[in-house]
């Protein structure tokens, strides 16, 4: 089983108040597929230009990520630069420089377009559009946006939505696309969109998971060290769906699983700039982490006291 991740690929300028990284490797595509390679063969399409440094190409390599799907091209690579202030859970954009990632169009290889999972990550609708049409029969495809395509774009991506088994997206992004403050009620009007599995990422409070009249919630891991908070969504999407491609089932106890992965991965990454805290993370710590969420959330029924 693989999955087939696409999103940005890039190099991002990062202040919080505990310190300063300048053009680290970043990108939504990159954080996904770093974590989900923990679990399963990872498909990565996207688009670098000269400047993006071989030892990050080398180092996604190393973690057995396909990049046949990666364009190099004349130019630089897709830059970002973004500040936190003391609240890690709001920060300020500075700059957006979309360079090669301007003229992307997703060309998916032959040897990609029967892979089964898919994350479109946040990107222009009509370019997640257009790689779906580029797969022949997806078992489980999830989707990222955010607030941009919401406001410009909404119906390439109800089109898209469509087409969608799982959105991921934060609480603010749900309650615009839905118009609705609930987050309930929202998940019920999205539902009506397309995607039947709800995910909505709460920052250091959590996530929520919506299914078919089900509600399943988990807490953010408790860190007394978050130095940068930049990634942790699309490392949660990684580690939920790198699990799910490996477990092949998506039932409700698949799904669950899938939700503490993704939130023990988001834990790790916010521990240090970057994927810092991910170039060298250990299974026995991985492991260590999903128990530590176990015992964090376990109590006891009324009659078992
Ligand atoms: P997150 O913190 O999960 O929202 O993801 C942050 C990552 O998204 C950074 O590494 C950025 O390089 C990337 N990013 C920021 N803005 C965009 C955008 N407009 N399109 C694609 N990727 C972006």
């Amino acid at each position: 089983m693989s999955l087939l991740v696409i999103g940005s690929l890039g190099l991002d300028t990062v202040e919080t108040p505990f310190g300063t990284v300048e053009n680290a490797i970043g990108g939504t595509a990159v954080y996904c597929s770093v974590s989900a390679s923990h679990f399963t063969q990872v498909n990565l399409v996207g688009v670098i230009g000269e400047d993006f440094p071989s030892t990050e190409i080398a180092f996604l390599r190393s973690r057995g990520i396909d990049l046949d799907g990666l364009e190099i091209k004349p130019g630089k690579s897709f830059s970002w630069g973004g500040r936190y202030g003391f609240d890690l859970n709001s920060r300020d954009t500075l700059f957006t420089h979309l360079n090669v990632f301007e003229t992307f169009n997703p060309r998916i290889p032959e040897k990609y377009r029967d892979t089964p999972f898919i994350f479109l990550g946040n990107i222009g609708p009509d370019l997640q559009l257009s790689v779906l049409e580029q797969i022949s029969k997806p078992q489980l495809v999830a989707l990222d946006t955010m607030n941009y395509w919401i406001e410009r774009t909404p119906a390439e991506l109800a089109r898209v939505l469509k087409r969608v088994d799982v959105l991921l997206v934060n609480d603010s992004e749900m309650r615009q696309l839905s118009g609705e403050h609930n987050l309930l009620k929202a998940a019920r009007q999205v539902r009506a969109m397309g995607p039947k599995i709800i995910v909505v990422k709460k920052g250091e409070h959590g996530a929520i998971m919506i299914t078919d009249g089900r509600f399943f919630y988990a807490p953010a891991f408790p860190l007394e060290n978050v130095f940068d908070p930049t990634g942790a969504g699309d490392t949660f999407a990684g580690g939920f769906m790198g699990y799910l491609t490996k477990c092949r089932r998506i039932d409700e106890a698949a799904l669950r699983q899938a939700i503490i992965y993704g939130s023990t991965f988001a834990s790790f990454v916010v521990e240090d700039f970057s994927i810092g805290r991910l170039r060298h993370l250990r299974e026995d710590e991985i492991r260590t982490r999903f128990i530590n969420f176990h015992e964090m959330t376990k109590f006891l029924k009324p009659w078992e006291e």
